[in-house]
């Protein structure tokens, strides 16, 4: 019996466009003899509309026709087909950062009871805040690097102490950044008072929650977890940005950071990041999969960065390039994850 496959994409947040680019790459690549593929494009403003099946590539994911246009309140009826009541049916949510990859559409999902593709409420919205994230690896016994988390509020009643805090505690540069984003939308680095002053106020644009850590020259490393009770690690990668730090041009619109696969590590080193991923998976509850972000300081200390709950998913992105390596194509990558999807769900019922 083939599976109905819902792919959720596009989306309010700032990776709208990734989300397409990721969207485009998975209507190719899942094999159309064993899954009816159903598009769901939520527009920039938030709309879901639901396209016809595909059964072939797409050359953009938006101009499918979609039909039965309706708003986010019909949302719940958006995935209901009456027809296909016995296929096994399963919702992919492509999506990155707030209003996708932070909980929110997993409740929905959970309340509509469909099994669905990844992390569930818990892991997604911790994974997005960097503050709880962050006490979570604490709590977990992960090294980190120095952190202070603020909010507009406080910072509005008390900047001086809250500057003093970050300078004894931190010092520079430090990087500041909103709790709940992705993608380095807002963050920056600061190097003094007035830079931090100026980096406060641009992440306070995008979230009232902010985290202030404490810079590293650091190698940034990356591997891929996949699976639900008993999660595996992919092989070790890392990322070479070519400028101050891997930000959201360098990610998604220059292209030109370099991916090493796999990263040119010792065994020692390669052994500690993928513990260290599981025991950072298990933290937060994960289940599907995450890709955890570490930097390997020039003293040799492995330090938690994130996990991004959601990463960037496209055939040319760190996450299923390093399965890729580690012997798991992309078309296999996502038959996997589908079927982690189900038999998450059928332990539930
Ligand atoms: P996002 O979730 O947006 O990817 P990150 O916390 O990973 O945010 O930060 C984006 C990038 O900024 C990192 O990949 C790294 O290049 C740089 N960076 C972030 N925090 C630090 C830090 N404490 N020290 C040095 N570089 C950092
Ligand atoms: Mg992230
Ligand atoms: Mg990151």
């Amino acid at each position: 019996m083939k599976t109905s496959l819902y792919l959720v994409y596009g989306g309010k947040s700032a990776e709208h466009e990734v989300s397409l680019q990721t969207a485009k790459a998975v209507i190719s690549a899942v094999d159309k003899a064993k899954y009816d593929i159903t598009p769901i494009y939520i527009t920039s403003k938030g709309e879901w509309v639901r396209g016809p099946q595909i059964d072939g590539p797409v050359d953009d994911v938006k101009k499918l026709q979609f039909s039965n246009e309706q708003a986010t309140l019909s949302a719940l009826s958006i995935f209901q087909d009456t027809d296909q009541a016995d296929q096994p049916t399963v919702v992919f949510p492509l999506l990155h950062g707030p209003n996708g990859e932070d909980g929110t559409v997993q409740g929905m999902l959970e309340l509509l009871n469909v099994p669905y593709v990844g992390n569930g409420v818990l892991a997604s919205a911790a994974g997005m805040d960097k503050i709880v994230m962050k006490n979570l690896f604490a709590q977990a016994g992960l090294e980190q690097v120095n952190y202070v988390a603020t909010t507009k509020h406080e910072w509005k009643e008390n900047q001086t102490a809250i500057i003093e805090e970050m300078e004894n505690h931190l010092g520079y540069p430090c990087f500041v950044k909103p709790a709940n984003l992705g993608s380095s939308v807002g963050i920056s680095k600061a190097s003094n008072r007035e830079g931090l002053i100026a980096a406060m106020n641009e992440a306070l644009k995008f979230d009232r929650r902010i985290i202030v850590e404490q810079g590293v020259v650091a190698r940034e490393i990356e591997v891929g977890v996949l699976g639900n009770e008993k999660p595996a690690c992919s092989v070790v990668g890392e990322i070479v940005p070519t400028k101050d730090f891997y930000d959201y041009k360098a990610k998604y619109v220059d292209g030109d950071t370099a991916m090493i696969i796999p990263a040119q590590l010792s065994e020692e080193i390669v052994k500690e990041v993928k513990e260290k991923a599981i025991v950072a998976y298990k933290a937060l509850d994960c289940a599907g999969l995450v890709r955890a972000d570490f930097f390997l300081t020039e003293d040799g200390q492995i330090v938690i960065n994130e996990v991004n709950t959601m990463p960037g998913f496209t055939p040319f992105s760190m996450f299923p390039l390093l399965w890729k390596h580690a012997g798991v194509e992309y078309p296999d990558l996502i038959e996997k994850l589908v079927s982690l999807a189900l038999s998450r769900y059928e332990e539930k019922q």
